[in-house]
């Protein structure tokens, strides 16, 4: 085989190995000399993650290990690091690969900046339970920072964490409120109850209604449901921690024994260190 068609191809770099990342390097795969680059080692469906920490064996079905996927099926090359740093005018990115002390650069003919976002606004580098903390620099202000869930060990182990810790809260009919009824926060508290129906949930957003936008037949339909459940609810009202009066307000004067956020709000940036890079899952296409 001369240098023919093979040789000319052009580079891809993906940064991100989730939907965005894995759908854009099957598509390229044949045309492209495909690089995918992700922090952990393992890709997982987000939308089923409420579920696994209520039943931690419902992970299985939402995991699977990248490397083999990536390069014996869809024909790609996968590097397991961190994408530290773009540089745009050499079209370079700065990686540092899992089990390396050194950066390297990797050349791109084109960048596609998949790397997701962050949830929490409350927390520094928008840590939540719904991703695996995987930035090296936020590894040491993670409230779970025993664990390394760039690992799938590691997510594996922070599921069974937090489903014990929600088993012994539901053991003591412990209090629980969720700060946010978007569809993550409708989620979390029902399959919360579903699983451990003696927990006291409470369940609070600043908008009128839960769910906020989506149709009133759907609003209707949960709300009815979560009564059902026993689940308090409270609209219209502002997340206040430190305020007794908030506390007063929704039925629970002593605070919760454990308060989850639910809220899904948070500039992508912190998705991708020092990059600047675009909004999420925006491909982002550099050099020539
Ligand atoms: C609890 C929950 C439930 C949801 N349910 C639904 C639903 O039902 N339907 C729906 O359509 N959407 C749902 N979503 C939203 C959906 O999960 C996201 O829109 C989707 O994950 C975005 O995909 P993505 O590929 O753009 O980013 P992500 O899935 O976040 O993937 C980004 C990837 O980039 C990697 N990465 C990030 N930074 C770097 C870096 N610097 N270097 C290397 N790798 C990096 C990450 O490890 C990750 O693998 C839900 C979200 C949550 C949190």
């Amino acid at each position: 085989m001369g240098g023919g068609a093979l040789a000319d191809k052009r580079r891809v770099l993906v940064i991100g190995g989730g939907f965005s990342g894995i759908l854009a390097a099957r598509d390229l795969s044949h045309d492209f000399h495909v690089t995918v680059v992700d922090c952990k080692e393992f890709f997982e469906y987000t939308p089923g993650i409420l579920r696994a920490y209520v039943k931690p064996a419902h992970f299985d079905a939402l995991s699977f290990t990248l490397a083999p996927v990536l390069e014996k099926h869809v024909g790609v090359k996968f590097i397991w690091g961190e994408a530290k740093n773009v540089d745009y005018e050499a079209n370079t990115v700065s990686v540092k690969q899992m089990f390396s002390k050194e950066i390297e650069k990797v050349g791109f003919d084109y960048l596609i900046v998949a790397a997701g976002c962050n949830f929490n606004f409350l927390h520094k580098w928008g840590e939540s339970l719904w991703f695996p903390t995987i930035y090296e620099d936020a590894r040491p202000h993670s409230n779970w920072s025993h664990i390394d869930e760039r690992f799938m060990e590691g997510r594996r182990r922070h599921i069974m964490e937090e489903y014990n810790k929600i088993k012994a809260l539901n053991d003591k009919s412990a209090s629980i409120l969720v700060a946010g009824a978007g569809f993550i926060g409708v989620e979390w508290i029902t399959e919360l109850q579903h699983f451990f129906p003696k927990l006291d949930l409470t369940i609070i957003d600043f908008l009128p209604n839960c769910l906020g936008p989506l149709p009133k037949d759907a609003q209707a339909y949960c709300e009815k449901y979560m009564s059902s459940k026993n689940i308090k609810m409270h609209w219209g009202i502002k997340y206040e921690p430190n305020s007794p009066e908030f506390w007063k307000k929704i039925g629970l004067p002593n605070g919760a024994d454990e308060t989850y956020i639910a809220w899904v709000s948070r500039p992508p940036t912190t998705s991708c260190p020092r990059t600047r890079c675009p909004t999420r899952a925006r491909a982002a296409a550099a050099g020539s």
